[in-house]
């Protein structure tokens, strides 16, 4: 990117910019003076209003701390390309981190990584691959679609299978306060890895073995931890019976308060088992054969809910900002992670729960069972990841929305629209009247709709007053002062704040690289040399290597 280069070549161009202002001014001065009042104006952001799913309102948003706002989003299970529908909360809730960090210094977004959980063991078995393989690969290729639709990386990405220890340490402060109770039951495994039950409960213990503390010591090493059952069984004599631990939700009075569910049955697969005290309490550790690790319940791994809970507690604390997550996330995932919150520390986990809805597939919710899941790896393969960020961010997030391919080349239709205009601008700062917008709980439809408004009437400004918009807009590429420029700058900044961005062509990239090697040039003349070496440096870090010959600068690609 030569964006950062820009501001040199602005500065230095601005000899030139009375000339272009001149001729502009004769030709529309009430364009002049809109300019002018745009400039002077004060632009204090408005308040950022968020609907809050635990008060079922819109509320103005206030940080428990301005100098760092903290956030957590339920991140990817890494089993298999996410579909579509999940697409959509990556792309929502980084609109969130984009306006969170465009009001405050410091904003720490934590999106997780579940990287232990049944479907990635059923599939690594189908696969016939180590999980820990699978998992890497599904992320590696969740981070380029990531990449590919602009989404910005968090500021923490924590693996679940680095966080065992705390997980185990949570799990037995939550036995300690009386809400988790060991279960009466014991799997004994065999040397074989079969499970055999058995009547006799075993006596729980207090210490972690030391084995698995040295195993999971080092967290930067992920998936270290992971033991296969097979060595285990041959090199030790340790026990081997296994326990479950469940998390007891009579225990937390205002479990139903968050979902706003009347009873608990309604909805939710209840997970039918003997070993409870109720159907409705959840696993918080349980036997397994496959992947385990060693435990005061024996060898097993964590249930999913105590993994976000450990999690942010180890990263954020209780209570952040905003917990983040598709709708089907309220319960009972996040309604238990409130459960387990309480019971640890008696405190909130977060003050604002922002969830997005779902996508249909012509207008039938997308699930497996229909067959009409739409894996986003297939989607980018055949799309602009731009149209596709584009189109998931037409309809409001609290509303489903519906996947068609016509809704895509509309979305299409729209960035080639915009594109013509903005390709090769840089950013200014976004308008007011967009921050407005965007604040008001992330109303990216009329964003959306604003900036297609305000690049018509741009474009009708230039049309009346007899400009050349090519003209004006090669001149604006070129970071010419004058208001065409200057409109869309801030248009191209709008337009990043939801971050829709526009790849400069080779054409442009090739009279930018030429601009600079000029100014360089120029600076070099007249003395200026940590100005000059200032942008080989730049155009170093953009991957442009120069070099002075006897017949000039020469430039090439690295
Ligand atoms: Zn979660």
């Amino acid at each position: 990117m030569i964006t950062e280069s820009r501001t040199i070549q602005k500065n230095k161009l601005s000899n030139n910019l009375g000339d272009i202002l001149k001729n502009l001014n004769e030709k529309n001065i009430h364009i002049e003076q809109n300019a002018k009042k745009s400039t002077a104006r004060n632009e204090k952001k408005p308040e950022i209003k968020l609907f809050n799913t635990a008060s079922k309102s819109k509320e103005i948003f206030n940080p428990i701390s301005k100098k760092n706002v903290k956030i957590y989003a339920c991140g990817p299970t890494v089993y298999r390309s996410p579909h579509v529908g999940n697409a959509r909360s990556f792309v929502v809730f980084d609109c969130l981190f984009r306006l969170m960090k465009f009001y405050y210094p410091k904003v720490s977004y934590v999106r997780n990584v579940t990287d232990i959980d049944d479907k990635i063991i059923i599939e690594a078995k189908k696969l016939n691959i180590e999980f820990k393989d699978l998992t890497k690969n599904v992320f590696k290729n969740f981070k380029k679609d990531c990449a590919d639709l602009n989404v910005l990386d968090p500021t923490h990405e924590p693996f679940a299978t680095n966080f065992i220890d705390k997980i185990i340490e949570d799990i037995e402060i939550l036995i300690k306060n009386g809400f988790a109770y060991v279960s009466d039951d014991n799997l004994e495994l065999n040397s074989n890895g079969s499970e055999n039950t058995q009547g006799n409960s075993l006596e729980y213990k207090t210490e972690h073995s030391s084995k698995n503390k040295n195993e999971n010591k080092d967290e930067s090493n992920d998936q270290n931890a992971f033991i296969k059952s097979q060595d285990l069984c041959k090199s030790s004599s340790i026990d081997l019976k296994s326990q479950h631990v469940f998390f007891e939700i009579s225990k937390y009075e205002e479990y139903l308060k968050f979902s706003g569910k009347s009873d608990l049955l309604s909805g939710a697969r209840i997970e039918k088992n003997d070993l409870k005290k109720s159907d409705q309490d959840f696993v918080l550790w349980k036997p397994s054969e496959d992947v385990y690790w060693e435990s005061p319940w024996g060898r097993g791994r964590p249930g999913w809910h105590i993994e976000c809970t450990t999690m942010s507690k180890s990263i954020l604390g209780f209570p952040f900002d905003i917990h983040c997550g598709g709708q089907d996330l309220i319960f009972p995932h996040h309604t238990n992670e409130i459960a387990q919150t309480w019971g640890m520390c008696q405190k909130k986990c977060a003050n604002y729960w922002i969830h997005n809805n779902f996508v249909n597939m012509n207008n039938e919710k997308m699930s497996k069972s229909i067959g009409n899941t739409l894996l986003l790896k297939d989607v980018l393969e055949n799309h602009n990841p731009m149209v596709v960020r584009l189109f998931l961010l037409m309809a409001h997030y609290r509303h489903p929305m519906n996947w068609t391919e016509s809704g895509l080349d509309e979305a299409s239709n729209i960035y080639k629209k915009w594109s013509k205009k903005l390709i090769g601008i840089q950013p200014g700062n976004p308008t007011e009247e967009f921050i407005e917008i965007i604040s008001d709980d992330l109303n990216t439809t009329t964003a959306i709709k604003k900036i297609s408004k305000d690049l018509k009437s741009l474009q009708n400004e230039i049309n009346k007053s007899g400009l050349n918009d090519q003209k004006e807009i090669d001149s604006a590429r070129r970071t010419e002062s004058n208001y065409v420029s200057e409109k869309l700058c801030r248009i191209a900044a709008n337009c990043s704040l939801i971050g829709i961005i526009f790849e400069a062509n080779d054409q442009i990239l090739t009279e930018e690289i030429e601009i600079l090697i000029e100014k360089r040039k120029m600076f070099k003349k007249e003395k200026m040399y940590a100005k000059a070496d200032e942008i080989r440096d730049k155009l170093k870090e953009n991957g442009i290597s120069i070099k002075d010959t006897k017949n000039g600068t020469e430039w090439e690609k690295d």
